[in-house]
């Protein structure tokens, strides 16, 4: 059903940061990413709230056409809102927690190598639609996965495979302008420089704003609108780390 992510690396220094070895795991931890893994299950979590809230206001407004096919694939979930917002905490931190198979690993690296670890099956218990919406978030997380940093990752290698394939181009042209070339050189390493530090502060701005939205996500229940009385104890017990 799902293609698996292969670890098929042929460069071995990563383009982006020119920090470390691209194995499998850098890719997914690379300071250049522009959300971590964490974000990514954070994110499909609120952009499925973000739905749910759309959907209601347009149905008042007929104006839902648009959203029809996103209401389609999150069915499941709209219907049973309320298991859903039970089960997406335990979501997040069933991913959170130490892999068995993957040594030294969160569960959620087992997601990435398109492992459906049986035990989200007993995720949300007895709730009405459990089971179809644990699949159902862990496809969600498994594209968005893909999307947004899977997919950003082969883009920005190609957008620096280009810059620097111009770059020996204009080697072989203007051999007699050494003087030229080399100052050229140096203005795309450092405008290669600059964008990764503003990546990473970016990434660090990133961590204070989720810690408001996720706060908002998980901390209040859709339907009743009320505080959820748990999230203090969840709060400490989810690690906010990158
Ligand atoms: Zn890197």
């Amino acid at each position: 059903m799902f293609t698996l992510l292969t670890n098929k690396i042929e460069t071995p220094t990563c383009p982006r940061c020119e920090e470390a070895e691209e194995t499998w795991d850098h890719i997914w931890t690379c300071n250049q990413n522009e959300f971590n893994i964490k974000d990514v299950i954070e994110n499909t979590i609120i952009e499925i709230e973000k739905n749910y809230i759309t959907k209601g206001q347009s149905h008042e407004t007929e104006e839902n056409n648009i959203q029809q096919n996103d209401d389609d694939v999150l069915k499941i979930i709209f219907e049973n809102i309320e298991t859903f917002n039970e089960l997406k905490v335990e979501f997040v931190l069933f991913l959170d927690n130490k892999s068995v198979i993957l040594p030294n690993k969160k569960r959620y690296w087992e997601l990435l190598r398109g492992i459906y670890n049986k035990n989200l099956n007993n995720l949300g218990k007895n709730k009405k639609g459990s089971k179809a919406i644990t699949r159902k978030l862990w496809e969600l997380c498994y594209d968005n996965m893909k999307k947004e940093i899977w997919h950003k990752r082969i883009e920005r290698t190609i957008e620096i495979e280009k810059a620097e394939g111009i770059t020996k181009g204009d080697k072989r042209k203007r051999k007699r302008e050494d003087k030229t070339e080399k100052n050229q050189e140096t203005t795309t390493k450092k405008q290669k420089h600059n964008k990764n530090i503003e990546n990473i502060k970016k990434q660090e701005q990133r961590q204070i704003i989720k810690l408001v939205t996720y706060e908002r996500s998980i901390g209040r229940s859709l339907d009743t609108g009320r505080k959820d009385e748990r999230w203090n104890t969840i709060q400490k017990l989810i690690p906010l780390d990158k």
